[in-house]
């Protein structure tokens, strides 16, 4: 007899694992599949796992303000113990730099300010007073070496920052989500790890389970695709794409993980930097390390691939090039012959904003395309599928009448039309990892 459940969800990232345990909290007997034999070793191994509660739309920031309150309670969130330790939530804060790109942050603030976010502008001098070896001249526009001007200033000094308190990273992501495993697990979840579905089944005009590679079936009326990279090839199995004004793809990302030089930060904790003049984001790593990624200049080309398991694993010149933007900050900064960092995959959205959705086949729902930004809103992702799910499976047409997630921190309605498949490009997008 095959094996049953109330909900199947594909994937046990940190968003699948998440959704796992809001659902079992719910209610839900759920399995989880996935292909790994550990939860969180997919594109959630290779996060930077930063939390920060910037946005440059409305919704976004609203999200990951809610998000932060999660990691901030973490242990009383999961509720139970796991035998590897909790993950840490590092508060270092977060510096962003005030660029024309980001349009000096008026956007950002005025988010905030609407949110009750705290925050502090900071001048020239509160930034070297924390960053004391950071060159504050201008580079804008990012380039790349081989163009000319590369690492050139282009006249004049970042103006100042926005300092936001109520941020930092979380030290072990894949922890994270081994976390919520156990978390889920405590309230009745399964987890079939190192199993890979290859056929999304439907009966009656609605899905009704899945088939494993090994042949098996699993039966369920509901089946909610989180596969993080992988979404595209699911949906395409489950048939789903034709009514998808949005749509995802896999893009190869490298982060460089360079020592930090003595006197870098000035507090031991660090601080998590985003610097759009430069093209960088980076936070402090352990063992006085910094990991630098790119926040998607125009001018890099983009690495998209439709294979998820088959591309290039191995660091490229794309490695060298944000070591050497990152030093024009920094110039003290030693770059290693050894390269060292992550290779891995965003699962990307044509305006970086994710999907959390039902789809055209009853009962089959997604979240995904999280674009490189949603780690941090894992928990209330799952939050909201669990409030979708158990709303369209009541009958409702979230299509015509969306389904509202009251979010229960920040004691705010999230708009979900924001995160529909069937949404036009969001304008207001940074069109970036910065959501
Ligand atoms: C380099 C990098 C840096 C990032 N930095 C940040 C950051 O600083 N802050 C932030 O908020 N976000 C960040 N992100 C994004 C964040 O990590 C992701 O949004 C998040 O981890 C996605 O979690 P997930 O559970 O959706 O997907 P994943 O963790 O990718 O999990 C999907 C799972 O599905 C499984 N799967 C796929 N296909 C199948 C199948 N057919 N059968 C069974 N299992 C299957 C995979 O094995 C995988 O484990 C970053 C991402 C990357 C790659």
């Amino acid at each position: 007899m095959a094996q049953t459940a109330d909900a199947i969800i594909i994937g046990a990232g940190v968003i699948g694992a998440a959704t796992a345990f809001e659902l079992a909290k719910a209610g839900y007997k759920t399995i989880s599949i996935d292909r790994n034999r550990e939860a969180g070793h997919g594109s959630t191994s290779g996060s930077c796992a930063i939390i920060r509660v910037h946005y440059s739309t409305l919704e976004g920031t609203a999200f990951a303000w809610e998000g932060y309150h999660y990691w901030r309670d973490w242990a009383d969130y999961l509720a139970v113990s796991d035998e590897r330790g909790v993950a840490k939530f590092m508060e270092c804060g977060c510096a962003v730099m005030k660029t024309a790109e980001n349009a000096w942050l008026e956007k950002h603030a005025a988010n905030c300010d609407e949110l009750g976010i705290p925050y502090a502008h900071w001048g020239p001098d509160e930034i070297k007073a924390a960053l004391p070896l950071y060159d504050l001249s201008r580079y804008y526009p990012p380039k790349r070496p081989e163009e000319d001007g590369f690492a050139e200033p282009t006249g004049g000094e970042l103006p100042g920052a926005l300092h936001f308190p109520t941020a930092g990273y979380i030290s072990d992501p894949a922890l994270s989500a081994h976390n919520l495993m156990r978390a889920a697990e405590a309230k009745g979840s399964r987890f079939l790890l190192g199993e890979t579905v290859v056929e999304i089944l439907k009966s009656g005009g609605r899905v009704s389970g899945v088939k494993l590679a090994s042949g098996e079936e699993i039966h369920a009326p509901v089946v909610v695709n989180i596969a993080g990279p992988a979404s595209r090839q699911i949906n395409e199995m489950a048939n789903v794409t034709g009514d998808m004004t949005i749509t995802t793809r896999a893009l190869r990302q490298e982060v460089t993980h360079l020592p930090a030089p003595e006197g870098y930060y000035a507090t031991e904790g660090g601080l998590v930097i985003s610097d759009s003049d430069i093209a960088a984001y980076s936070r402090p790593e352990q063992g006085s390390n910094i990991l630098v990624g790119s926040e998607d200049p125009p001018c890099d080309p983009k690495e998209w691939t439709n294979d998820d398991l088959d591309y290039n694993r191995e660091f490229t010149e794309q490695w060298r090039i944000q070591a050497l933007r990152q030093a024009q900050r920094v110039p003290d900064l030693g770059i290693p012959s050894r390269m060292k960092g992550v290779v891995d995959l965003y699962d990307v959205t044509e305006d970086w904003i994710p999907i959390y959705d039902k789809s055209s086949l009853p009962g089959f729902y997604m979240a995904c395309g999280s674009s490189g930004n949603q780690f941090k809103n894992a928990p209330i992702a799952g939050k909201l599928m669990t409030g979708l799910i158990d709303y369209c499976e009541a009958g409702n047409d979230h299509d015509e009448r969306p389904f509202v997630l009251r979010m229960p921190y920040i004691q705010r309605d999230a708009d979900t039309r924001f995160y529909s498949r069937k949404r036009e490009i969001n304008k207001e997008s940074s069109f970036s990892v910065l959501g």
